[in-house]
């Protein structure tokens, strides 16, 4: 199967999927949009309101939010992937609960293989805790590290600087360095130079308050 035969497949899975309780509360499963030979995905938490009514990732005023992000660091909407780690709605928006994530993350697992980025940029807290363990996203945005030979780079999530405008700024900076790093990635994988495994420095006053989900294995 090519990626983009791979990509309709898990989305018509996701569309019917009944492995976790979101099914309940979905009026569309929201698997992911974009291109399936793009060398960069973005991640993040879940669908919300306006996602869920269109069955499409990032609609809505963070949507809006992220294309601007997108074309700072000279990107488009189509010329990527974007997805969440659970591809229905959490009621009331919360975060998506530890079985939920593990019963989503087939689909999320599969995504990465057919499309193979060369980065993931995660979206938020909680995609970032898929890949690294108890961080605080306070500390690690905008930095990257390696996982299982790809880079992953943590960025806030774009509505996080819509409710704290403070935000917005820090968030822009963050993107306006993908350029380079996208650069540097596909430098080290076309040389087949295997990055070592590295996860942020860690001190103590670094590590979350519990808030954090349970990291799962991706691979
Ligand atoms: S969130 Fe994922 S695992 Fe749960 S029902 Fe939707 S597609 Fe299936």
């Amino acid at each position: 199967m090519t990626p983009e035969e791979v990509l309709q497949e898990i989305a018509e899975q996701a569309r019917i999927c009944t492995r976790c309780k979101l099914h309940h509360f979905r009026k569309h499963a929201v698997p992911g949009v974009g291109s399936a030979n793009t060398r960069v995905m973005f991640i993040g938490e879940g669908p919300g309101f306006y996602e869920n009514e269109q069955g499409l990732p990032f609609v809505g005023a963070a949507g809006k939010f992220l294309e601007e992000l997108l074309g700072d660091a000279g990107l488009t909407r189509e010329g990527v992937f974007i997805t969440n780690v659970v591809k229905c709605r959490p009621p009331s928006n919360r975060d998506p609960e530890p079985d939920e994530l593990n019963a989503c993350k087939t689909y999320l697992e599969r995504q990465i293989a057919a499309i193979n980025p060369d980065v993931i940029v995660t979206l938020g807290r909680v995609s970032m805790g898929y890949f690294i363990d108890q961080a605080k996203i306070s500390s690690i945005h905008g930095r990257d590290f390696w996982s299982h030979g790809r880079m992953v780079v943590a960025m806030y999530h774009p509505a996080a600087a819509l409710h704290q405008p403070s935000l917005r700024s820090v968030v822009k900076e963050d993107f306006s360095k993908l350029p380079a790093l996208i650069v540097k990635a596909q430098k080290a994988r076309e040389t087949d130079h295997d990055p070592d495994e590295t996860q942020p420095d860690l001190p103590g006053d670094e590590l979350d308050d519990g808030q954090g989900v349970e990291q799962l294995s991706l691979f």
